[in-house]
């Protein structure tokens, strides 16, 4: 009878959000699920993302793994597939009873500063991705003393405690590429500057990542002398947070006191705003030109590599409805108080889909919300969305066993990676690295994904 009939349900992105969601459908409903990742291999920016000096955060992948393993019959990998190019989203629409949509926010929103297309002017997000192995990815150019780091977001504080760790060889174990680890081992950077241009009181680090860059021995990190004044309590706002009251603390305790030493420098600047990057003959960055809002004056920075870490923007693919902010239309905004604990209506997951469409679709982590939280924080919502949606299909009676896009897929020559194939380049991938002493040596050439891994 159709009371039998699974549901079929398509995860557009194995990072948390998506694996998450797949956590708990697997435990709450019958249903079938087909993961589609663009990546060579799964699990988003935990792979290419997280920094790899926090391999503890890394190691929800195992989670993942183990689902494919006990879930074998109900769950299936698709590496190498972009929905939007290998397969549309109205594809999926009609060969699936509900999509989970899950696929981050990956662009970098741009620096617009003149003189931003000057050679060595990279983005956080390229940044991350060289050092974490992303294939294919070009190498920054690492042979300046000094190094301007401008955002002041854990992206940057990322990037500063790499290059920080990696000058000092500290990061060997790790599974940043042999090849990429050595030109971080090599490099010339013994003086960064991270500039923000709002206050002191406005970063958007968290208290775990600010204080392992006021760890890093061999450097002194600190607060510029000028923040003092706006970091005293009475100027801190009226009834915030505790951990706010612990972030300020903590940057209040690094402000200079006694003068530099002779350690390597990382300096944290604000209200700098970029207003000009100059170039040397060739083309390369070796200036950032600031305006200082608090003297209302200009200053020049002196670096030979720039990082800009302004955060990502959110996309939608083809065929979902979007608004004028270009996200996806969700059925009430969602509510970012849900970040204080409290996961409130899971209403909030819900996609609005034409009337006539019968496929559920739901949003969920950063392509849902924007670029904002932890891996803790898509892990519990992500929760709340599977629960919404075993509910949801638990009250529609199916009429027919949707087929999926497997068929699609092979009919069009797609080679998707399965997730026995990741597993193998897993195995291959930990064994390189166990000959160096490392947890992990990824490959860094497409090809060494795909060479004869047709599906
Ligand atoms: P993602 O992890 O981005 O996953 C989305 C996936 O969708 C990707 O694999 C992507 O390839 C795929 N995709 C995109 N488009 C398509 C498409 N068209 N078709 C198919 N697949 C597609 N959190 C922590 O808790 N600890 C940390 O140390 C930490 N470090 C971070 C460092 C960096 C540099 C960044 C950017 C974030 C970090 N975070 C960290 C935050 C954490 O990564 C996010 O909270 C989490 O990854 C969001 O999950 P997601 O699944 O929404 O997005």
């Amino acid at each position: 009878s159709n009371h039998k009939i699974a549901p079929r349900i398509a995860v557009v992105g194995s990072g948390p959000a998506g694996m998450f969601t797949c956590t708990s459908l697997l435990r709450k409903s019958p249903a079938h699920i087909d993961v589609f990742e663009y990546s060579p291999v799964p699990y988003g920016l935990v792979r290419y993302g997280v920094a790899p000096d926090h391999q503890e955060v890394k190691n929800c992948i195992n989670g993942f793994d183990k689902l494919f393993v006990n879930h074998s019959d109900r769950i299936k990998l698709f590496c190498n597939v972009k929905v939007g190019q290998d397969v549309a989203f109205d594809e999926l629409v009609s060969n699936y009873d509900a999509i989970v949509l899950a696929y981050g926010s990956y662009r970098q929103r741009k620096l617009q500063t003149p003189g931003d297309k000057s050679t060595n002017v990279v983005s956080g997000s390229d940044f991350v991705a060289w050092y974490n192995g992303v294939p294919n990815s070009k190498a920054p150019l690492l042979d300046n003393s000094e190094a301007v780091i401008i955002g002041n977001g854990n992206v940057a504080l990322d990037c500063a405690r790499i290059i920080s760790l990696g000058v000092l060889g500290k990061l060997n174990e790790t599974d940043v590429p042999l090849e990429r680890l050595k030109l971080l081992e090599n490099a010339a950077i013994n003086r960064i500057k991270i500039v923000g241009r709002r206050g002191p009181l406005d970063v958007s680090f968290t208290i775990k990542e600010l204080r392992e860059q006021f760890r890093v021995e061999g450097w002194q990190s600190y607060i510029e002398a000028a923040a003092r004044e706006e970091l005293e309590p009475e100027k801190w706002p009226a009834g915030i947070e505790r951990k706010h009251q612990r972030l300020f603390e903590l940057l209040r305790k690094h402000v200079l006191g006694s003068g530099p030493t002779d350690d390597k420098q990382c300096e944290f600047l604000f209200r700098r705003v970029s207003k000009e990057i100059k170039a040397d003959e060739n083309g390369r960055v070796k200036e950032l030109i600031v305006e200082n809002t608090r003297t209302k004056q200009r200053e020049a920075f002196p670096c030979g590599l720039l990082i800009y870490c302004l955060g990502y923007e959110s996309m939608v693919l083809d065929g979902v409805p979007k608004n004028d902010k270009v996200t996806c239309i969700l059925r009430k905004r969602v509510n970012m108080s849900c970040f204080e604990g409290t996961i409130a209506m899971s209403d909030y997951w819900r996609v609005s889909m034409p009337s006539a469409c019968s496929t559920r679709v739901y949003a969920t982590g950063w392509c849902a919300h924007g670029p904002q939280g932890v891996i803790v924080q898509t892990q519990q919502q992500s929760a709340a969305v599977a629960e919404t949606i075993s509910t949801d299909l638990e009250q529609i009676q199916l009429q027919e066993q949707k087929p999926g896009v497997a068929d699609l897929l092979k009919s069009r020559s797609v080679r998707y990676i399965s997730w026995e194939k990741w597993k193998q380049i897993d195995e291959a991938e930990k064994e390189r690295g166990k000959l160096q002493g490392k947890v992990r040596e990824k490959f860094t050439a497409f090809d060494q994904f795909v060479s004869d891994k047709s599906p």
